[in-house]
């Protein structure tokens, strides 16, 4: 056991820590694709000793990449020096933490961090603030994805994700996402929320149409209701912002001229902690800032000293480097690489910054993904006909061009499968 723990590909290959796994863990994920064992920059190295580029960076959480120095060196020195306290205690990483992501948000007064260990505790924070009103219904989008516990589960669209796990907390609809008439006849004075993503990240990378946030900020603030965006997946520099709603055009009116929208409620995790868990539910202003009171709410983990240490070291990375520029003109690049490329089965491509979809013209994601696999490549088939790329904010151009250039293989090779 400690030579496993020590040394996890030592001797096993990955078809045989594969027979492990399926085994010995639940059989909620499918069979994985690989045994992966190591990782380095925007690479990372499967049982066998294969290489891959990693396009999907842990799903939009490795922002910084794999083994990052400067994220390990901090991780490191914390946990060597004060890694658990109870929440009767407070610590100076996890206070720093809120009020940096305060200032990211431009945060008005009054507005207050509550940390959690994953996207969908903070959704689950942030429904139950929301209850806090008073008021009992939510609002949601068709092909919303908010996570899994009960009550994430309940935002959540997908039926299949949902209908075994019947009855979900109620008093949940879902609108047309992007339809802003259907969502002003949602909401009405018993609304207590109105959940939506900036680009919604699992339906396929669908940015919301310019606009529709604003419009959403003011049916809502009519409405006494609060707007609650989940910036999981979009939030901590993924679209070349610090926050997708930053984006003039997604946070503002549809000519992406007016002042950016201010949410009451902003979710985080997958990118804060670059690969250690940790999210938050962000309260902006008096009113959202302290719907939760004292015993409303808890976690033993969350925001503990090692999890705001590596979110502190994440977005000073972030900053320092400049990775919300490189967001934007690697993920640019990337975009305008596949559509020049004129291979008859992509017919075109979305997203924000470095979460990009190419959508296909026939249903063979999975089976382009499998041929990206085999090239050295890792992405994921979002749905029937669309891959997502969410990979290390710290992608180099040289990188992402290996990409384009593997694509046209790819495709084929599941064009002839068909
Ligand atoms: N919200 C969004 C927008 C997400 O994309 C996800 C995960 O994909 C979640 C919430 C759930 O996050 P987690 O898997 O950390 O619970």
């Amino acid at each position: 056991m400690t030579a496993d723990l020590q040394q996890p590909a030592a001797g096993l290959s990955g078809e045989a820590w594969t027979r492990r796994y399926s085994s010995a863990v639940m059989n909620t994920f499918g069979t994985p694709q690989r045994v992966l064992v190591r990782g380095e920059g925007c690479y990372v190295w499967d049982a066998d000793g294969t290489r891959y580029l990693d396009l999907l960076g842990g799903i939009a959480v490795n922002v910084l990449g794999h083994a990052h120095p400067f994220l390990t060196s901090a991780v490191t020195a914390q946990l060597a020096t004060l890694g658990h306290v109870s929440n009767f205690f407070a610590t100076a990483p996890q206070v720093a933490l809120a009020e940096r992501i305060l200032e990211l948000l431009d945060a008005p007064a009054g507005s207050r961090v509550f940390f959690t260990n994953s996207g969908a505790e903070a959704n689950e924070g942030a429904f139950k603030l929301a209850r806090r009103t008073g008021r009992s219904g939510m609002v949601a989008a068709e092909g919303a994805f908010h996570g899994r516990t009960m009550g994430a589960l309940a935002l959540t669209h997908k039926p299949a994700y949902r209908e075994p796990f019947e009855p979900l907390p109620g008093d949940v609809v879902h609108v047309p996402f992007g339809d802003v008439a259907a969502l002003g006849s949602a909401v009405g004075p018993r609304t207590a929320a109105v959940v939506l993503e900036p680009v919604q990240g699992e339906a396929g990378v669908r940015p919301a149409p310019a606009g529709y946030l604003a419009a959403a900020r003011e049916i809502t603030s009519a409405a006494g209701a609060l707007l609650v965006l989940d910036e999981v997946q979009t939030g901590v520099g993924r679209t070349g912002r610090w926050f997708a709603h930053q984006h003039p055009h997604l946070g503002a009116d549809a000519a992406g001229t007016g002042p950016v929208v201010v949410p009451d409620v902003v979710t985080l995790a997958k990118g804060l902690g670059g690969g250690i868990p940790v999210g938050a539910v962000v309260g902006l202003g008096e009113r959202a800032g302290s719907l939760l009171g004292p015993g409303q709410h808890g976690t033993t983990f969350g925001g503990n000293p090692v999890a705001a240490a590596a979110a502190l070291a994440t977005l000073h990375v972030i900053e320092r480097d400049g990775l919300l520029e490189n967001a934007r003109t690697v993920g640019a690049r990337i975009r305008s690489g596949v559509e020049g490329l004129g291979h008859p089965l992509v017919t075109g491509t979305r997203g924000e910054g470095l979460l990009v979809a190419v959508q296909l013209g026939a249903p063979v994601a999975a089976a382009t993904a499998n041929a990206l696999l085999q090239a050295g490549f890792v992405v994921n088939a979002v749905g029937p006909d669309a891959l997502r790329l969410a990979p290390p904010l710290i992608l180099t151009a040289e990188q992402a061009d290996t990409f384009v250039a593997a694509l046209p293989a790819a495709l084929d090779a599941a064009a002839a499968a068909l």
